[in-house]
Parts: structure tokens; C-alpha cells; sequence
């Protein structure tokens, strides 16, 4: 993809902070972190994200994650990561090349997550129904 900064990247034309590189997979610090050690985990092959990437592509990319997060971890000095995609504009996606964010986290950091909402009666039931044979038929 010509114009994808994240293959811009993986080419080398745009610099970056790289911590692993294998066949399939890069990592490399995020230029705005959450957290220093924020890093960005990519497969070397262009999806626009996490939904059209392969199974082969996504073993890979989960697989480097624990990998990477482990040294970020000890080089961090923190007990704790988020390990986040955003799939989808609406999700907050705005580089449309697959990514996970591992993000070091630790007390008092400031990152705050989601505020959980209530369901109303029966209809956790129903969205479980719904999701449950949507799944049974893929
Ligand atoms: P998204 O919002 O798409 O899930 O996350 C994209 C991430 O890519 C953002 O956290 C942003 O800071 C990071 N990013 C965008 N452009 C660049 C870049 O050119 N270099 C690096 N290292 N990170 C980038
Ligand atoms: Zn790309």
C-alpha cells in the first residue's frame, strides 16, 4: 500500500523506533505513547485491519505480543500492559493497517478505560442469543 505509513514504515522509507522484527511481524515504539514503551505490533503484509487479517497473520502477530510484552515489561520496570485493537474508525482506529498497542501501564498513570453501562432487563439475553448464532454460523 503506497500510501500506508505503517508499510512506509516496514520499508524503512519513514524511521522508526524498531524493538523485534521477524518474516511476518514488526514492532516499534509509538511516536505518541499512552506510556513510554507504548509499542505497535504489525504484520509485514498490509490488511486494513484487525477483521481482514489472516489466522496466520493474527498467531503471528499474538504470539510476538506476550513475546514483547514481557521485555517491555522488564524494561519498564512495570508489573502491567493493555494489549488493545482498534478495529473501525468508530473504535477509534485512524492508521488503517492492522495493529495491537501494547501499552505499560502502572498506578497513577492517568489512563483511564471504558465506564462499563447497564443492560436493561432480558436484553443481555438477547444480544447473547443474537451474537451466539451469528458465531455458530461462521
Ligand atoms: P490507532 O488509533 O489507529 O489504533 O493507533 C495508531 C497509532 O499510531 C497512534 O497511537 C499513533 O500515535 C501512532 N502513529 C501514527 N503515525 C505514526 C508514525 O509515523 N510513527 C509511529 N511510530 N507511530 C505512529
Ligand atoms: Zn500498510
Amino acid at each position: 500500500m503506497p500510501d500506508c505509513i505503517f508499510c512506509k514504515i516496514i520499508s524503512g522509507e519513514v524511521p522508526s523506533a524498531k524493538v523485534y522484527e521477524d518474516d511476518k511481524v514488526l514492532a516499534f515504539l509509538d511516536i505518541n505513547p499512552v506510556n513510554p514503551g507504548h509499542t505497535l505490533v504489525i504484520p509485514k503484509t498490509h490488511f486494513n485491519n484487525f477483521s481482514s487479517t489472516t489466522d496466520g497473520d493474527l498467531e503471528s502477530l499474538v504470539v510476538a505480543s506476550k513475546k514483547i510484552a514481557a521485555a517491555i515489561l522488564r524494561a519498564t520496570g512495570h508489573d502491567a500492559f493493555n494489549l488493545t485493537v482498534n478495529n473501525g474508525v468508530e473504535a477509534g482506529q485512524v492508521v488503517p493497517h492492522t495493529h495491537f498497542h501494547i501499552i505499560p501501564r502502572f498506578n497513577g498513570d492517568g489512563h483511564r478505560l471504558w465506564a462499563g453501562k447497564a443492560y436493561a432487563a432480558g436484553e443481555m439475553e438477547e444480544m447473547g442469543g443474537r451474537i451466539k448464532k451469528y458465531v455458530e454460523e461462521n
